[in-house]
């Protein structure tokens, strides 16, 4: 079954919610995958910020044989161990954070940390702090909390009501979160960095001016570090760059190498609220994703971050050079393996196809951006020849 098979078939029965592009993955190993023709390509967009140890990891794929003969699922009416090693590992990587809970995705982590934010006030006798305080351009996730926080109103439109009590502003804009934080505040909901907004950093010391005003202003600072987290920008943690400490902090996309997980962590005082009953879910915390997980965490702590920071510069020189090479490029931003080409005209879908074409893949996001989030394993050489294709790419698009 080729390409062209495969692509008909999923029009005729899988709903039509997506830009799919026409090629079948059909296998992945490091930073390179395979269609179903037998084509290869560099896969610089790696799942979307998944697949952060590379396609097939040896020490993943081994944690999850091992798993898969011992338990697949007992759901959270009993403990797993996998789950508590893997609570265990990424509690002690934070300072403050010290409590996790488990789910299955980006969007029901930021659930959970919607609804622990507005739970913690209620239980600390403030029930009239409401107000979740969220930024332009956001991505939280398409479910209805997830959504009424993302500040992006194409995404929003059409699927009212979304629930109350969301507010948005400039995001790095201090000034103004301080004159609009106050006692109605329930909490600050941020990503450290910007990923779907076309990978937007914030001014330095943005991070530290808003924990101030959540601390002086008794709000919660409440990270999305769904794309930011695990590694991918170089800490383990993207806040860790600025040396703030938030609340709580989501984590999903990466975490586990590919396999379906997300997390929410927070500090002890603010997980308590979660009292037996008040949130859960079924498949939360489930061994085999948590046993990878932990894998992913191992493979991290054992030098893999060191690695990301200079793959990340070496992959920044490498695109700002290529505004030396073609007027089309226009410069480059982004954080560790994080990045972004910017390009000076509307071609960032066609570059993108172009790329398909040359063996390459990334992603566009809107018509000026291309998105790089390659496997935290990629080497020197593959980034070389990943931004070898991509200057072809641009001047062929
Ligand atoms: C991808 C993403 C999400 C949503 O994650 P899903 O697993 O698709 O639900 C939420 N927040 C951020 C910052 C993301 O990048």
């Amino acid at each position: 079954m080729g390409n062209q098979d495969l692509v008909q078939r999923a029009q005729t029965v899988l709903f039509q919610n997506y830009r799919t592009q026409p090629i079948a993955i059909v296998r992945g190993e490091g930073s390179y995958v395979w269609d179903a023709d037998g084509k290869r390509y560099l896969d610089f967009i790696g799942g979307i910020a998944t697949v952060s140890v590379g396609h097939a990891n040896p020490r993943v794929r081994e944690a999850l044989l091992e798993q898969s003969k011992l338990l697949w699922h007992a759901s959270n009416l009993y403990v797993t161990e996998p789950q508590v090693r893997l609570a265990e590992k990424l509690t002690a990587a934070s300072r403050t954070l010290k409590r996790a809970f488990f789910c299955n995705s980006g969007t029901e982590a930021n659930e959970a940390m919607i609804k622990l934010a507005r739970h913690y006030h209620v239980v600390n006798g403030a029930p009239d702090r409401i107000e979740i305080l969220c930024f332009h351009n956001s991505f939280h996730g398409r479910t209805m909390g997830s959504l009424a926080a993302t500040g992006q109103p194409k995404y929003q439109e059409g699927f009212g009501p979304l629930p109350a009590g969301f507010r948005f502003l400039d995001y790095g804009d201090a000034a103004q979160l301080e004159k609009n934080i106050g006692p109605q505040t329930c909490a600050v909901l941020l990503e450290p960095l910007q990923g779907e907004a076309g990978v937007l950093l914030p001014p330095p010391g943005y991070l530290k001016r808003v924990r101030e005003l959540c601390t002086r202003h008794g709000a919660l600072m409440i990270l999305d570090e769904v794309q930011t987290g695990m590694g991918r920008t170089g800490r383990l943690f993207a806040h860790q760059h600025e040396g703030v400490e938030p609340d709580a902090m989501s984590l999903a996309k990466g975490i586990a190498g590919g396999v379906p997980l997300g997390a929410l962590l927070a500090r002890e005082d603010v997980a308590k609220v979660f009292t037996p009953g008040t949130h859960a879910s079924t498949f939360g915390g489930n061994p085999l994703a948590t046993a990878a997980a932990s894998a992913v965490m191992d493979l991290l702590q054992g030098g893999l971050l060191d690695q990301v920071q200079r793959a990340g510069g070496r992959l920044s020189q490498r695109l700002a050079a290529l505004s030396r090479k073609t007027p089309r490029a226009a410069g480059e931003r982004g954080l560790g393996l994080l990045r972004a080409l910017l390009l000076s005209e509307d071609l960032a879908p066609k570059v993108v196809a172009k790329a398909r074409d040359l063996g390459l893949l990334v992603n566009a996001i809107g018509e000026r951006v291309v998105r790089l989030a390659p496997p935290l394993t990629a080497t020197e050489a593959e980034i070389d020849q990943a931004t070898d294709l991509l200057l072809g790419s641009v001047t062929q698009a």
